[in-house]
Protein backbone atom coordinates (compact mmCIF):
# COMPACT_ATOMS: atom_id res chain seq x y z
CA UNK A 1 0.00 0.00 0.00
CA UNK A 2 0.86 3.62 -0.74
CA UNK A 3 1.71 5.84 2.11
CA UNK A 4 -1.94 7.63 1.30
CA UNK A 5 -3.81 4.21 1.10
CA UNK A 6 -2.12 3.65 4.73
CA UNK A 7 -3.08 6.30 5.78
CA UNK A 8 -6.87 6.02 4.28
CA UNK A 9 -7.36 2.62 5.92
CA UNK A 10 -6.18 3.23 9.09
CA UNK A 11 -6.05 7.32 10.31
CA UNK A 12 -9.59 8.36 11.09
CA UNK A 13 -10.96 10.49 8.52
CA UNK A 14 -11.15 13.95 9.96
CA UNK A 15 -9.02 15.20 7.77
CA UNK A 16 -9.77 16.11 3.92
CA UNK A 17 -5.93 15.96 3.14
CA UNK A 18 -4.35 17.52 -0.08
CA UNK A 19 -2.75 14.79 -2.27
CA UNK A 20 0.62 15.34 -0.95
CA UNK A 21 3.18 13.14 1.13
CA UNK A 22 6.23 15.54 2.40
CA UNK A 23 9.15 14.01 3.51
CA UNK A 24 11.60 16.49 4.92
CA UNK A 25 11.76 20.63 5.17
CA UNK A 26 14.71 23.09 5.72
CA UNK A 27 13.80 26.58 6.15
CA UNK A 28 10.68 27.73 3.99
CA UNK A 29 11.47 24.88 1.34
CA UNK A 30 9.39 21.56 1.97
CA UNK A 31 9.93 18.58 -0.27
CA UNK A 32 7.73 15.36 -1.16
CA UNK A 33 7.84 11.73 -1.67
CA UNK A 34 8.83 12.41 -5.42
CA UNK A 35 11.40 14.92 -4.78
CA UNK A 36 9.67 17.77 -5.51
CA UNK A 37 10.40 21.30 -4.04
CA UNK A 38 8.07 23.63 -2.77
CA UNK A 39 8.07 26.75 -0.72
CA UNK A 40 5.67 26.54 2.09
CA UNK A 41 3.80 29.21 2.87
CA UNK A 42 1.35 27.59 5.50
CA UNK A 43 4.05 26.36 7.96
CA UNK A 44 1.67 23.42 8.77
CA UNK A 45 -0.87 25.88 10.00
CA UNK A 46 1.32 28.49 11.19
CA UNK A 47 3.49 26.42 13.42
CA UNK A 48 6.99 26.37 11.94
CA UNK A 49 7.23 29.69 13.38
CA UNK A 50 10.71 29.29 12.02
CA UNK A 51 10.13 27.27 9.11
CA UNK A 52 11.65 23.43 8.96
CA UNK A 53 14.12 21.91 11.26
CA UNK A 54 15.35 24.85 12.02
CA UNK A 55 19.15 24.83 13.14
CA UNK A 56 18.72 27.04 16.34
CA UNK A 57 15.39 24.97 17.18
CA UNK A 58 16.96 21.89 16.21
CA UNK A 59 19.87 22.73 18.55
CA UNK A 60 17.60 23.59 21.69
CA UNK A 61 15.37 20.47 20.93
CA UNK A 62 17.75 18.25 20.76
CA UNK A 63 20.31 18.91 23.89
CA UNK A 64 17.33 19.30 25.99
CA UNK A 65 15.87 15.60 24.83
CA UNK A 66 19.00 14.09 25.06
CA UNK A 67 19.55 15.44 29.20
CA UNK A 68 15.71 15.41 30.54
CA UNK A 69 13.01 14.53 28.38
CA UNK A 70 9.77 14.86 30.30
CA UNK A 71 9.70 15.24 33.81
CA UNK A 72 6.00 15.55 34.85
CA UNK A 73 4.33 18.21 37.29
CA UNK A 74 5.15 16.74 40.39
CA UNK A 75 8.99 18.13 40.05
CA UNK A 76 11.06 21.85 38.80
CA UNK A 77 12.62 22.09 35.36
CA UNK A 78 14.38 24.55 33.90
CA UNK A 79 12.44 25.09 30.42
CA UNK A 80 9.40 25.17 31.71
CA UNK A 81 10.14 28.00 34.02
CA UNK A 82 12.49 29.88 32.18
CA UNK A 83 9.63 30.17 29.81
CA UNK A 84 7.11 31.17 31.66
CA UNK A 85 9.67 33.84 32.62
CA UNK A 86 9.94 35.49 29.54
CA UNK A 87 6.69 35.13 28.41
CA UNK A 88 5.71 36.73 31.97
CA UNK A 89 8.45 39.56 31.15
CA UNK A 90 7.25 40.32 27.64
CA UNK A 91 3.62 40.63 28.21
CA UNK A 92 3.03 42.21 31.51
CA UNK A 93 1.27 39.00 32.64
CA UNK A 94 1.96 37.39 36.05
CA UNK A 95 1.29 33.42 35.69
CA UNK A 96 1.46 30.95 33.02
CA UNK A 97 0.18 27.95 33.08
CA UNK A 98 1.32 25.19 30.15
CA UNK A 99 -1.14 22.98 28.20
CA UNK A 100 0.00 20.58 24.83
CA UNK A 101 -2.83 22.86 22.22
CA UNK A 102 -4.45 25.77 21.35
CA UNK A 103 -7.53 23.99 22.38
CA UNK A 104 -6.53 23.10 25.56
CA UNK A 105 -4.95 26.87 26.59
CA UNK A 106 -8.31 28.39 25.83
CA UNK A 107 -10.19 25.36 28.32
CA UNK A 108 -7.58 26.40 30.36
CA UNK A 109 -9.37 30.07 30.39
CA UNK A 110 -12.42 29.05 30.25
CA UNK A 111 -11.67 27.12 33.51
CA UNK A 112 -9.90 30.63 35.13
CA UNK A 113 -13.12 32.46 33.58
CA UNK A 114 -15.56 30.56 35.54
CA UNK A 115 -13.50 30.51 38.44
CA UNK A 116 -12.67 34.10 38.73
CA UNK A 117 -16.38 34.66 37.99
CA UNK A 118 -17.74 32.51 40.63
CA UNK A 119 -15.15 33.58 43.29
CA UNK A 120 -15.48 37.58 42.69
CA UNK A 121 -19.18 37.58 41.18
CA UNK A 122 -21.28 34.88 42.23
CA UNK A 123 -21.97 31.12 41.23
CA UNK A 124 -24.43 32.41 38.59
CA UNK A 125 -21.62 34.45 36.69
CA UNK A 126 -20.55 31.86 34.52
CA UNK A 127 -21.47 33.09 30.56
CA UNK A 128 -18.50 33.80 28.06
CA UNK A 129 -19.11 35.88 25.08
CA UNK A 130 -17.37 34.95 22.24
CA UNK A 131 -17.74 36.27 18.42
CA UNK A 132 -19.62 34.67 15.65
CA UNK A 133 -17.40 33.29 12.91
CA UNK A 134 -14.80 32.93 15.81
CA UNK A 135 -12.88 29.68 16.12
CA UNK A 136 -12.01 28.19 19.64
CA UNK A 137 -11.20 24.90 19.27
CA UNK A 138 -12.14 21.35 19.45
CA UNK A 139 -13.04 19.76 22.75
CA UNK A 140 -16.11 20.21 23.88
CA UNK A 141 -16.29 23.47 25.19
CA UNK A 142 -13.35 24.97 23.27
CA UNK A 143 -16.18 23.86 20.23
CA UNK A 144 -18.83 25.50 22.53
CA UNK A 145 -17.40 29.08 22.22
CA UNK A 146 -16.60 28.69 18.99
CA UNK A 147 -18.96 31.07 16.84
CA UNK A 148 -19.96 28.82 13.94
CA UNK A 149 -22.94 26.64 13.94
CA UNK A 150 -21.40 24.28 11.45
CA UNK A 151 -18.88 23.06 14.14
CA UNK A 152 -21.46 22.43 16.03
CA UNK A 153 -23.96 19.73 14.47
CA UNK A 154 -24.77 16.50 15.84
CA UNK A 155 -22.45 17.30 18.66
CA UNK A 156 -25.25 18.66 21.03
CA UNK A 157 -25.64 19.17 23.76
CA UNK A 158 -22.67 21.27 23.64
CA UNK A 159 -21.41 22.94 26.99
CA UNK A 160 -23.42 25.93 28.81
CA UNK A 161 -22.90 29.38 29.25
CA UNK A 162 -21.60 30.38 25.60
CA UNK A 163 -23.16 33.87 24.13
CA UNK A 164 -21.87 34.70 20.79
CA UNK A 165 -21.70 38.90 19.34
CA UNK A 166 -21.32 39.64 15.80
CA UNK A 167 -17.95 40.56 15.26
CA UNK A 168 -17.79 44.78 15.70
CA UNK A 169 -21.20 44.81 16.73
CA UNK A 170 -20.43 47.31 19.54
CA UNK A 171 -24.64 47.73 20.36
CA UNK A 172 -25.27 43.95 20.47
CA UNK A 173 -22.11 43.51 22.38
CA UNK A 174 -23.58 45.95 25.20
CA UNK A 175 -26.99 44.75 24.96
CA UNK A 176 -25.21 40.95 25.72
CA UNK A 177 -23.12 42.29 28.75
CA UNK A 178 -26.09 44.14 29.97
CA UNK A 179 -29.12 41.41 29.97
CA UNK A 180 -26.31 38.66 31.45
CA UNK A 181 -23.91 37.18 33.94
CA UNK A 182 -20.69 37.79 31.82
CA UNK A 183 -17.62 36.63 33.64
CA UNK A 184 -15.85 36.88 30.43
CA UNK A 185 -15.39 38.62 26.25
CA UNK A 186 -13.46 35.70 24.56
CA UNK A 187 -11.52 37.11 21.14
CA UNK A 188 -9.09 36.51 18.30
CA UNK A 189 -7.81 39.95 17.34
CA UNK A 190 -7.77 38.32 13.87
CA UNK A 191 -10.20 35.73 12.91
CA UNK A 192 -8.37 32.76 11.90
CA UNK A 193 -10.05 29.98 10.62
CA UNK A 194 -13.02 32.29 10.07
CA UNK A 195 -11.52 33.53 7.28
CA UNK A 196 -8.56 36.13 8.40
CA UNK A 197 -10.76 39.37 9.13
CA UNK A 198 -9.12 41.41 10.85
CA UNK A 199 -11.60 43.02 13.95
CA UNK A 200 -11.93 46.91 14.24
CA UNK A 201 -9.60 48.53 16.67
CA UNK A 202 -12.90 50.35 17.93
CA UNK A 203 -14.83 47.63 18.85
CA UNK A 204 -11.67 45.75 20.78
CA UNK A 205 -10.93 48.42 22.17
CA UNK A 206 -15.04 48.95 23.39
CA UNK A 207 -14.91 45.54 24.91
CA UNK A 208 -11.76 46.48 27.47
CA UNK A 209 -13.89 49.53 28.06
CA UNK A 210 -16.91 47.69 28.50
CA UNK A 211 -14.92 45.42 30.92
CA UNK A 212 -13.56 47.93 32.91
CA UNK A 213 -16.95 49.37 33.60
CA UNK A 214 -19.51 45.51 34.28
CA UNK A 215 -16.01 44.18 35.83
CA UNK A 216 -15.73 41.14 33.58
CA UNK A 217 -12.37 39.65 31.76
CA UNK A 218 -11.31 40.29 28.25
CA UNK A 219 -9.12 36.89 27.12
CA UNK A 220 -7.58 37.28 23.88
CA UNK A 221 -7.12 33.71 21.57
CA UNK A 222 -3.65 34.20 19.85
CA UNK A 223 -3.14 30.75 19.12
CA UNK A 224 -2.61 32.01 15.64
CA UNK A 225 -2.62 35.23 15.89
CA UNK A 226 0.45 35.17 18.40
CA UNK A 227 4.29 34.50 18.58
CA UNK A 228 5.12 37.25 16.32
CA UNK A 229 2.75 35.97 13.70
CA UNK A 230 0.64 39.54 13.25
CA UNK A 231 4.20 41.49 13.61
CA UNK A 232 3.71 42.10 17.04
CA UNK A 233 4.89 39.49 19.69
CA UNK A 234 0.98 39.01 20.30
CA UNK A 235 -1.45 40.47 18.44
CA UNK A 236 -2.91 42.52 21.09
CA UNK A 237 -0.43 44.81 21.49
CA UNK A 238 -1.22 46.37 18.40
CA UNK A 239 -4.82 47.47 19.56
CA UNK A 240 -4.21 49.41 22.49
CA UNK A 241 -5.38 46.81 25.57
CA UNK A 242 -4.19 45.09 28.31
CA UNK A 243 -6.04 42.24 28.50
CA UNK A 244 -6.24 39.96 31.70
CA UNK A 245 -6.10 36.15 29.93
CA UNK A 246 -4.05 35.77 26.62
CA UNK A 247 -3.71 31.74 25.55
CA UNK A 248 -1.58 30.90 22.32
CA UNK A 249 -0.12 27.22 20.68
CA UNK A 250 0.64 27.09 17.26
CA UNK A 251 3.86 29.15 16.65
CA UNK A 252 5.07 28.88 20.01
CA UNK A 253 6.65 25.65 20.26
CA UNK A 254 8.19 26.17 16.45
CA UNK A 255 6.91 22.70 15.75
CA UNK A 256 6.47 21.13 18.75
CA UNK A 257 2.88 20.68 20.74
CA UNK A 258 2.15 23.31 23.53
CA UNK A 259 0.12 25.60 24.45
CA UNK A 260 -0.03 28.63 27.10
CA UNK A 261 -2.48 30.31 28.83
CA UNK A 262 -1.48 33.84 30.15
CA UNK A 263 -2.87 35.41 33.06
CA UNK A 264 -2.60 38.87 34.15
CA UNK A 265 -2.90 40.53 38.02
CA UNK A 266 -6.44 40.10 38.17
CA UNK A 267 -6.45 36.35 37.44
CA UNK A 268 -3.03 35.35 38.92
CA UNK A 269 -4.25 33.59 41.87
CA UNK A 270 -7.49 32.29 40.80
CA UNK A 271 -5.48 28.51 40.20
CA UNK A 272 -4.55 26.92 43.12
CA UNK A 273 -2.84 23.45 43.59
CA UNK A 274 -5.41 20.23 42.30
CA UNK A 275 -7.50 23.18 40.49
CA UNK A 276 -6.58 22.55 36.92
CA UNK A 277 -3.40 20.20 35.74
CA UNK A 278 -2.07 18.05 32.70
CA UNK A 279 0.32 15.32 32.19
CA UNK A 280 2.37 16.98 29.07
CA UNK A 281 2.02 20.73 29.93
CA UNK A 282 5.25 22.06 30.35
CA UNK A 283 7.11 19.14 28.59
CA UNK A 284 11.15 20.30 29.01
CA UNK A 285 11.58 19.61 25.16
CA UNK A 286 8.64 21.52 23.88
CA UNK A 287 9.57 24.38 26.54
CA UNK A 288 13.21 24.93 25.20
CA UNK A 289 11.82 24.81 21.64
CA UNK A 290 9.64 27.53 22.56
CA UNK A 291 12.35 29.42 23.91
CA UNK A 292 14.89 29.22 21.41
CA UNK A 293 11.68 30.55 19.26
CA UNK A 294 10.34 33.34 21.99
CA UNK A 295 13.94 34.59 22.20
CA UNK A 296 14.25 35.38 18.93
CA UNK A 297 11.06 37.38 18.40
CA UNK A 298 13.04 40.97 19.04
CA UNK A 299 12.04 44.30 18.09
CA UNK A 300 14.41 44.12 15.37
CA UNK A 301 12.93 40.87 13.97
CA UNK A 302 9.19 42.07 14.69
CA UNK A 303 10.33 44.84 12.39
CA UNK A 304 11.38 42.57 9.63
CA UNK A 305 8.13 40.83 9.71
CA UNK A 306 5.84 43.97 9.16
CA UNK A 307 8.32 44.66 6.23
CA UNK A 308 7.38 41.54 4.94
CA UNK A 309 3.84 42.10 5.29
CA UNK A 310 3.82 45.41 3.49
CA UNK A 311 5.84 43.47 0.82
CA UNK A 312 2.66 40.89 0.99
CA UNK A 313 0.18 44.01 0.59
CA UNK A 314 1.80 45.95 -2.06
CA UNK A 315 2.02 42.73 -4.56
CA UNK A 316 -1.13 41.69 -4.20
CA UNK A 317 -3.37 44.37 -3.56
CA UNK A 318 -5.13 45.30 -6.55
CA UNK A 319 -3.45 42.61 -8.82
CA UNK A 320 -5.67 40.78 -11.88
CA UNK A 321 -7.90 37.97 -10.00
CA UNK A 322 -7.57 39.31 -6.57
CA UNK A 323 -10.56 40.87 -4.99
CA UNK A 324 -8.96 42.08 -1.98
CA UNK A 325 -6.28 41.09 0.96
CA UNK A 326 -6.88 41.10 4.62
CA UNK A 327 -5.09 40.40 7.68
CA UNK A 328 -2.06 41.34 9.83
CA UNK A 329 1.76 41.07 9.62
CA UNK A 330 2.13 37.59 7.82
CA UNK A 331 -1.27 36.25 8.79
CA UNK A 332 -2.76 37.06 5.31
CA UNK A 333 -6.47 36.07 3.80
CA UNK A 334 -6.60 36.39 -0.32
CA UNK A 335 -10.19 36.51 -2.11
CA UNK A 336 -9.68 35.39 -5.22
CA UNK A 337 -12.33 35.28 -8.19
CA UNK A 338 -11.25 31.67 -9.00
CA UNK A 339 -12.54 28.90 -6.85
CA UNK A 340 -9.84 28.69 -3.98
CA UNK A 341 -9.52 24.92 -4.28
CA UNK A 342 -8.27 25.12 -8.00
CA UNK A 343 -5.91 28.53 -7.15
CA UNK A 344 -5.02 26.20 -4.07
CA UNK A 345 -4.06 22.86 -5.84
CA UNK A 346 -2.14 25.26 -8.98
CA UNK A 347 -0.17 26.69 -6.83
CA UNK A 348 1.18 23.42 -5.23
CA UNK A 349 1.47 22.16 -8.77
CA UNK A 350 4.00 25.32 -9.52
CA UNK A 351 5.70 24.55 -6.06
CA UNK A 352 4.20 26.93 -3.60
CA UNK A 353 2.06 25.73 -1.17
CA UNK A 354 -0.80 27.70 0.25
CA UNK A 355 -3.70 27.53 2.85
CA UNK A 356 -7.01 28.19 2.53
CA UNK A 357 -10.14 30.38 5.36
CA UNK A 358 -13.52 29.59 4.61
CA UNK A 359 -13.77 31.03 0.78
CA UNK A 360 -9.91 32.84 0.94
CA UNK A 361 -6.33 31.67 0.51
CA UNK A 362 -4.38 31.86 3.45
CA UNK A 363 -0.93 32.85 4.24
CA UNK A 364 1.25 31.83 7.08
CA UNK A 365 5.02 31.83 5.91
CA UNK A 366 7.60 31.15 8.05
CA UNK A 367 8.59 34.62 9.96
CA UNK A 368 12.31 34.31 9.01
CA UNK A 369 11.14 33.38 5.00
CA UNK A 370 13.85 35.44 2.70
CA UNK A 371 12.27 38.51 1.25
CA UNK A 372 13.43 36.63 -2.21
CA UNK A 373 11.47 33.11 -1.41
CA UNK A 374 8.73 35.55 -0.95
CA UNK A 375 8.60 37.42 -4.01
CA UNK A 376 8.75 34.24 -6.16
CA UNK A 377 6.06 32.60 -3.92
CA UNK A 378 3.70 35.54 -4.25
CA UNK A 379 4.45 35.68 -8.22
CA UNK A 380 3.10 31.98 -8.76
CA UNK A 381 0.13 33.50 -6.80
CA UNK A 382 -0.49 36.37 -8.77
CA UNK A 383 0.57 34.71 -11.86
CA UNK A 384 -2.13 31.65 -10.87
CA UNK A 385 -4.98 34.16 -9.60
CA UNK A 386 -4.80 36.01 -12.99
CA UNK A 387 -5.85 32.84 -15.11
C1 LIG B 1 -5.86 26.50 15.75
C2 LIG B 1 -6.63 27.34 16.69
C3 LIG B 1 -7.14 26.81 17.89
C4 LIG B 1 -7.04 25.34 18.22
O1 LIG B 1 -5.72 24.93 18.42
P1 LIG B 1 -5.37 23.37 18.48
O2 LIG B 1 -3.91 23.36 18.77
O3 LIG B 1 -5.73 22.79 17.16
O4 LIG B 1 -6.18 22.79 19.58
C5 LIG B 1 -7.77 27.67 18.76
N1 LIG B 1 -7.91 28.97 18.49
C6 LIG B 1 -7.44 29.52 17.35
C7 LIG B 1 -7.60 30.98 17.12
C8 LIG B 1 -6.80 28.72 16.41
O5 LIG B 1 -6.35 29.26 15.27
Amino acid sequence: MSIKQTDQTYVASTYARADLVLVKGKGSLAWDENGKEYIDLGTGIGVNAFGYCDDEWIKAVSEQAGLLQHASNLYYTSPCARLAQVLCERTGMKKVFFANSGAEANECAIKVARKWGAQTKGENCYKIITIKNSFHGRTLATLSATGQDKFHELFNPLVDGFLHVSANDCEQLEKLVKENDVCAVMLETVQGEGGVNVLDVEFVQKISTLAKQENFLVMIDEVQTGNGRCGALYSYMDFGIMPDVVTTAKGLGGGLPIGACLMGEKVQSVLTAGTHGSTFGGNPVACAGALSIIERLTDDFLAQVKKKSELVFNKLSGAKGIESVSGKGLMIGIKTKRNVMEVLSECREKGVICLTAKDKIRLLPPLNIPFELLEKALSTIVEVCAK
